[in-house]
């Protein structure tokens, strides 16, 4: 395992500021709003149905239309206050963290517990509104794309798809001065170039190609940059942020276009957390933190050079695993190198398979070791993994 830098260490140690209390309590308390009836990747349209039927009668809940293959999408609205802010997921069919913690939000703000003060104060200051699962027929097949193929995120501009349109309706009717759009990223970004995954990733959307921060775009970054601060106390040195060049065909680019301060909150890696329930929780305390510091206003104080300074978000820098100087042998010769191995989902699970062969003294894994014992024969990129894994990782599983 390579080391960390020092220099990293020493950065994130500047930015380490003391935890606000209602965070620390809110973590300490997630098992209580939890929605228990959520416990994986692969949820459906029909596991969140239930869910928004007995959502309760303090929360607003209208079908706003249907995906292309005729299932309702829901916004949830709750809150009395003037700040209208527009939380949406999961337009990427396999990127299900953030429609649970909507689920485990609702749960909060119907019964807030030891928060209640803040509960209110979030609700007297704002109106929520909440679209979980965007994209439920991709869901369904847990797949990125919608039932058309199409990417729904990029398709701001044109609004091809039911779903593109129905966002966009929801954009224009309610001109929300705030939105939080919410994904999933691969878990193999890492926070900068270390073997840090960026288990939480930012953005601040550009919304023209020069990257102007106008008034809107500011409050972006600094609610981002307190949002960082605050998770350091969790998740130390494994937050990042995206490059921010303007992408019209974006749905987080557009809607900062149209007036809105937006947040892209994209959930990635963190080690031993398949299922991303760690993760899922981190959006839970990131997301009420916002809506907290919107509240109140207190995120004016923060700098956009505090949003400067998180690590950009570097792709594929990780792999699952690695087994560092396999030994191969065979018609092709005997040679020792690396071998990198990286899942892929499909509908019903994820395959593990060969990704990489070769010089990865650059790369890192959640998983590395040392190739030990008898050589092994000629694999092939894109090979099933299977075998390797059992054979070298099953005892750290
Ligand atoms: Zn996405």
């Amino acid at each position: 395992m390579k080391k960390i830098p020092e220099i990293f260490y020493l950065k994130q140690s500047i930015i380490l500021k003391p935890i606000a209390m209602f965070t620390k309590h809110l973590f300490e308390s997630y098992k209580d709003f939890k929605e228990t009836n959520l416990t994986h990747r692969r949820i459906k349209h029909s596991d969140i149905i239930p869910l928004i039927k007995n959502a309760g009668n303090m929360f607003n809940v209208n079908s706003i239309g249907k995906s292309c293959e005729n299932r309702d999408i829901f916004q949830i609205n709750i809150g009395n206050g003037e700040k209208k802010i527009l939380l949406w997921s999961q337009m990427h069919g396999n990127e299900p963290t953030a429609t649970q913690t909507i689920f485990d939000l609702l749960n909060f703000f119907k019964n807030p517990k030891q928060f209640k003060n803040e509960a209110d104060s979030i609700l007297n200051a704002c109106k929520l509104f909440f679209v979980p699962m965007l994209n439920p027929d991709g869901a369904e097949q847990f797949q990125r794309r919608n039932a058309q193929q199409i990417d729904i995120n990029r398709d701001a501009f044109k609004t091809i798809s039911p779903e593109s349109k129905l966002l966009m309706n929801s954009v224009d009717e309610l001109k929300p001065d705030f939105g939080f759009n919410l994904h999933d990223q691969d878990i193999w970004y890492a926070s900068g170039n270390t073997a840090y995954p960026a288990t939480i990733s930012f953005l601040a959307p550009a919304f023209d190609s020069e990257k102007t921060i106008d008034s809107k775009r500011k409050r972006s970054m600094q609610i981002i940059a307190s949002m960082n601060t605050m998770l350091q106390q969790f998740i130390p040195g494994q937050t990042a942020k995206y490059n921010d060049d303007f992408m019209p065909t974006a749905f987080g680019d557009t809607i900062q276009q149209k007036g809105t301060s937006v947040m892209l909150i994209e959930s990635g890696g963190y080690k031993n957390d398949p299922e991303k329930q760690f993760v899922r929780k981190l959006n839970f305390i990131s997301i009420l933190h916002a809506l907290k510091i919107i509240a109140d206003n207190s995120y004016q104080t923060e700098s956009v050079d505090s949003y400067n300074k998180i690590s950009p978000n570097v792709k594929n820098c990780l792999f699952d695993y690695i087994i560092r100087n396999a030994k191969f042998t065979g018609q092709v010769g005997n040679y020792t190198t690396d071998i990198g191995i990286r899942s892929i989902s499909k509908t019903e699970q994820d395959l593990y398979l060969i990704d990489d062969i070769g010089d990865l003294s650059q790369h890192f894994a959640y998983k590395e070791i040392e190739f030990s014992g008898n050589p092994i024969h000629q694999y092939k990129i894109g090979d099933s993994a299977d075998k390797l894994i059992n054979r070298f990782f099953t005892e750290l599983k």
